[in-house]
């Protein structure tokens, strides 16, 4: 994950580029993931962070503790819908920190969300996008190996299933569901996932991918071609990269109906 700000951007040029009324509806999208769950040694990939997981509750918390430990009462207020994404800075002001204070914040708070943000102890309270654990339980339902892939390392594996056992998300065996990690936190997130794309046709055939970034969802593309490749439009780490022309994006799971 790259979490630079853009600060006094006001348009997202990656999500601004999706035009999510064209194309094949979540519904249908979704029903033929699940048909693809079906197929012969049919694997699904899922990334989790704004995939799956919504890191808002997390980031309100760090912001709040932020807040309370410096005596700023309106960021010891934060609350989750504070944030639109990873933009620190705007979810200063949407909690009512005078714009003109937010800068001298901005390093200090850096330092405190890099210490907490990636650990087990914080992503423990991370929520749900919208229709996730139905839709993962279909698509485990179908048949197919589900692989959450995630840049988190597995410093932060606790609580990861922690918050999947509470959101009702099938849990990691080491069999039908797997969470795959990074090493470590230094490994960049980019080059963990390419490199992983070698080792996910050990376990079965990639039908379908899950991802918000567009780089990944990009890269998993040319790597599966013959592969449903579907884009969360939730947030990204704002690098403007666009998502390849031909990947569908959908905003949540919520669209998502059983047939029949
Ligand atoms: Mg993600």
């Amino acid at each position: 994950m790259s979490h630079d700000t853009l600060p006094g951007s006001s348009v997202d040029p990656v999500l601004a580029a999706l035009d999510l009324r064209r194309g094949t509806d979540a519904t249908t999208l979704l029903q033929q993931a699940v048909a693809r769950a079906g197929r012969p040694a049919a694997v699904v990939v899922f990334d989790l962070d704004s995939t799956l997981l919504d890191n808002k509750p997390r980031q309100a918390r760090i912001l709040a503790e932020y807040g309370r430990e410096h005596g700023i009462a309106s960021l010891a207020g934060c609350r989750p819908e504070h944030w639109t994404g990873w933009d620190f800075r705007a979810a200063m002001r949407a909690a009512g920190l005078p714009a003109d204070e937010v800068e001298a914040h901005v390093e200090p708070y850096r330092v405190c969300w890099r210490d907490r943000f990636f650990t087990s102890e914080y992503c423990r309270v991370d929520g749900p996008v919208p229709g996730a654990a139905p839709f993962v339980g279909a698509v485990r339902a179908a048949g197919a190996i589900v692989i959450y892939l995630t840049g988190r390392h597995e410093g932060m594996r606790d609580g990861t299933v922690e918050s999947m056992e509470r959101l009702a998300l099938p849990l990691p065996d080491d069999q039908g569901v797997r969470l795959w990690m990074k090493p470590s936190l230094d490994e960049d997130d980019d080059g963990f996932k390419a490199r992983v794309h070698a080792d996910l046709p050990t376990v079965g055939s990639v039908q379908v991918v899950f991802d918000n970034e567009p780089t990944h969802v990009n890269d998993y593309r040319r790597s599966f071609p013959e592969a449903l490749v579907i884009h969360l439009a939730t947030d990204h780490s704002m690098r403007s990269i666009l998502v390849d022309p031909g990947i569908p994006s959908i905003t949540d799971f919520g669209a998502f109906a059983p047939q029949g």
